[in-house]
């Protein structure tokens, strides 16, 4: 299949219903307005020269225009190169040459970005519905969509994820009971449709099930409840920050505004226990939180598999996908770390603490271009995250194996001093990294951002790590500062704190 066929079937069967809601302008289609929007697009993009394989970069904000524009690049048989509207053009220019894109859609080309790049031409993502349909073209095995990942982990790679994937993990999802998205639901997805977590889980999901989705260009809390209420929101797609910020705003407000809310969902980074034990106590309403990657379309696990939240785990494998820890040459018995270290807290963990390998049909094909590191022969995929399952069998992650520092030969994991640090009253947010140091080869260091108006000391940091953790993982370094890098998603980018 195409994933453009998600739009063919919901004109199908609910061709009346409402299908996208565009938070900023306010206007509405449906989904057979969708369907012939979808259409004439791709038509447009035909005549425009665009043929099968051709790279295709979408710059637009979370809106209307980039879901048609995603869904007519699919059904030309485009492959789509999502790009960040707030990304810098240099970045951006580096990406459009890397993936010899030839045609860039935007409705704000003001830095001159497809001008100036070399061989790329502007194209608007105006509408010209056509009732004419048009035949999608390619599909399965072919690539429908390129992203780059943020590159938190190492430099960014250009995942190619093909229709069989997409399709693939949508239907993984689909086969959990209670069903995630029904046809009634209104789905807010307030989240960037230029990372994976917002077109598979966001926009894909909720075609597949032909229901209503309102899509918000940018987060923010209070226009949250707003919409929440304005458009009797279902079920929210979400990001850790995303929940952190409503649980800042007081309980009463957030319960009303998400009166009709059945379904929460956090995933992409970690969600803190104490920001689902917040909304818990201000909507009645458990956080699901989820835990996947670009490379696998992306949901791996999630806490809806069991129906219960578990804090600080990512609950277990979707329907159809196989997880299994490996060591760091991939052979698949689990090998704790640390084994000399009997302060290790993961030391004690039943199977031990392992690399996640994963397979199923949402595999990635490989990078950009020539599809390298892509799974192996037998289908694993080994994903960078280090973590271990519990007795329940519910995955637990504790760091990326890329952000492993090394402290005198023994290990640690920046997590496990960061949540010891979070725990001390007045923290708002802290990251740590490793640092060179001539004697220890590497440091432990913590950058801190207090509370508006607390008063934290250095000391007090390094006596509370020294209280609850080994010497070798007490930061030798500590920083404030008023705030942290993160990416689209709300994640740590740990690389720019090294910087
Ligand atoms: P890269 O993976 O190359 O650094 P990126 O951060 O953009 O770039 P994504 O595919 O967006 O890549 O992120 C996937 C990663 O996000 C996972 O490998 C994992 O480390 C992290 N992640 C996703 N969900 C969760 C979660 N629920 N809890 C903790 N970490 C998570």
């Amino acid at each position: 299949g195409n994933v453009a066929d998600l739009v063919v079937a919901a004109a199908a069967e609910r061709p009346g219903a409402a299908a996208l809601v565009d938070a900023a302008t306010g206007s509405t289609l449906t989904w057979a307005e969708v369907d012939a929007a979808v259409s004439g697009l791709a038509r447009r993009l035909v005549r425009e020269g665009v043929t099968a394989g051709d790279r295709v970069a979408l710059r637009l904000p979370t809106s209307t225009a980039f879901a048609v524009a995603f869904f007519a690049l699919a059904r030309a048989g485009a492959i789509a190169l999502p790009l960040s509207p707030q990304a810098p053009a240099t970045e951006l220019r580096a990406l459009l040459q890397h993936s010899g894109a030839r045609l860039l859609v935007t409705d704000d080309d003001t830095d001159g970005l497809g001008a100036d790049t070399e061989g790329v031409g502007v194209l608007d993502p105006a509408a010209e519905p056509t009732d004419e349909p048009f035949p999608a073209v390619g599909g399965g095995e072919d690539i429908a969509v390129l992203l780059y990942t943020s590159g938190t982990n190492g430099p960014s790679r250009g995942a190619m994820l093909s229709h069989r994937a997409l399709l693939a993990n949508v239907a993984q999802v689909r086969r959990l009971r209670p069903a995630v998205t029904e046809p009634t639901d209104r789905v807010l997805i307030a989240i960037p449709l230029f990372h994976i977590y917002g077109l598979g889980p966001g926009l894909l999901l909720t075609a597949a099930a032909g229901a209503e989705a309102v899509l918000a260009p940018r987060f923010d809390a209070r226009q949250t409840l707003a919409l929440c209420a304005e458009h009797r929101i279902t079920a929210v797609v979400g990001v850790p920050t995303m929940f952190t910020d409503l649980a800042a705003l007081p309980a009463d407000e957030v319960g009303e505004a998400l009166s009709t809310v059945r379904l929460l969902t956090s995933g992409a980074a970690p969600l803190h226990p104490r920001t689902l034990a917040a909304i818990r106590g201000a909507t009645g309403l458990n956080v699901f939180e989820g835990y996947g990657l670009t490379e696998a379309a992306p949901v791996v696990t999630s806490t809806l598999v069991t129906g219960y939240p578990k804090p600080g785990s990512v609950g277990r494998p979707l329907p159809g996908i196989e997880l299994r820890l490996v060591d760091s040459d991939g052979s698949p018995e689990p090998v704790p770390l640390d084994e000399d270290d009997p302060d290790d807290m993961f030391a004690e963990e039943p199977d031990g603490t392992g690399l996640v390998a994963i397979r199923g049909a949402n595999l990635f094909s490989g990078y950009w271009p020539d599809g390298s590191y892509g799974p192996d022969a037998d289908g694993w995929f080994r994903t960078g995250d280090v973590g271990y399952l519990d007795t329940d069998g519910d995955l637990h992650l504790v760091d990326r194996a890329n952000d492993l520092i090394i402290v005198n030969g023994f290990n640690v994991f920046p997590r496990e001093v960061e949540e010891v640090i979070a725990g001390l009253p007045g923290v708002a947010e802290v990251a740590v990294a490793g640092v060179i140091d001539e004697r220890t080869g590497e440091a432990v260091k913590a950058v801190v951002v207090p509370e508006p108006g607390a008063a934290l000391s250095e000391q007090q940091v390094v006596d509370r790590c020294a209280e609850r953790l080994a010497g070798y993982k007490v930061p030798t370094r500590v920083e404030f500062a008023d705030e942290l890098p993160h990416s689209p998603t709300g994640k740590l980018r740990r690389e720019r704190l090294r910087e």
